[in-house]
């Protein structure tokens, strides 16, 4: 995005500013442009101290890659899928736009959850609790594998950025973890924002809220403790980034576009190699409406024999590594 165009974004009203960050690139999040809660720029008049405190809410703390990994593996990776289906359309709610999401739950899920199987891996599932509504036998389906894990992402997907509401806020958070408590049956220990969108009282919530983790921030290429306004917070990061995405190359439309396949393959593959060498970690993110379709989930498949054939790597859920990471 150019930079008029970024100025234009800052003052689209509010409702089109709801609808447009997909699970796309969080980079290209846009400030919200009403409500109590915008942000105040950081402009060439902004003292040293108004600049700290502008930046502070969520910053990379201690580095938590462990000396070693468990059983003496080199690294940790981990599968992580945003189930977000049919709620990145709730601004166009018709019939066939809701079709490319609803995909997801019927036909994507399922296989993505056959592939795991075949691998016998662990994964970890970020679902807002209106996926889990319409599809009442999908969280079921990963829960019954007894290695997976789910963790919170909204309520209908909402942009927390653009609520403008502590209040409001903290309740469509707690709604989640109800809703994802009652259906797992187990509290979910960690939380992935909806496009990775922080309000400047989202980490506050996530804190209070008890969560082990967070992995919606992009930092760093490894497990780091964040640090709010100086003070250490105890809350692991498990750094996503855009580069290991399948929606920053396909987009939401799932309309066959280009790159292909094997192109995102190979970009997937750097990042686990230089990983391999780092002995950190590897995060995976996918969307099952988008990364499951044929063509691309031949490559998720593809990825995970690859990674399966170097030795002592931890195929991890993101809560196993993240309490490993803490101790
Ligand atoms: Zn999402």
């Amino acid at each position: 995005m150019d930079s008029s165009s970024r100025r234009q974004a800052w003052v689209l009203p509010f409702a089109l500013i709801a609808w447009l960050p997909g699970c796309s690139s969080p980079s290209a999040q846009r400030a919200p442009s009403s409500g109590a809660a915008s942000v105040n720029p950081i402009t060439i008049d902004s003292t040293e101290e108004q600049i700290r405190q502008a930046v502070g809410t969520a910053r990379v703390g201690s580095r938590l890659t462990p000396k070693s990994w468990p059983n003496g593996a080199r690294m940790a990776v981990c599968l992580s899928f945003d189930v977000d289906n049919e709620l990145l359309q709730r601004a166009n709610p018709l019939p066939v736009p809701l079709s490319v999401g609803e995909y997801g739950a019927t036909t994507a899920v399922p296989r993505i959850l056959d592939v795991l199987d075949r691998h016998n891996v662990p994964a970890t599932f970020f679902i807002p609790a209106m996926s889990g509504m319409l599809h009442p036998e999908m969280v079921p389906a990963i829960v019954s594998r007894g290695r997976h894990e789910i963790g919170v992402h909204g309520w209908i997907h909402e942009f927390w950025p653009g609520i403008a509401d502590a209040a409001e806020e903290q309740r469509l958070l707690t709604q989640s973890i109800e809703y994802m408590t009652k259906a797992t049956g187990k509290r979910p220990a960690g939380v992935r924002a909806p496009s990775s969108g922080f309000s400047p009282h989202t980490f506050d919530l996530i804190r209070r809220a008890g969560f082990l983790y967070d992995s919606s921030l992009l930092a760093a290429d490894e497990p780091y403790e964040i640090v709010s306004n100086g003070q250490p917070s105890g809350v692991v990061e498990l750094p996503i980034s855009e580069v290991g995405n399948d929606y920053v190359y396909y987009g939401e439309t799932a309309n066959g576009s280009l790159p292909s396949p094997d192109a995102v393959f190979a970009i997937y593959k750097a990042e686990f190699d230089l990983a391999y060498q780092e002995r950190t970690m590897f995060i995976l993110t996918q969307h099952p409406h988008v990364g499951g379709r044929r063509s691309r989930i031949v490559q998720l498949d593809r990825l995970i024999e690859y990674i399966k054939s170097k030795p002592d790597v931890w195929f991890a859920t993101m809560e196993q590594v993240a309490r490993y990471v803490k101790r």
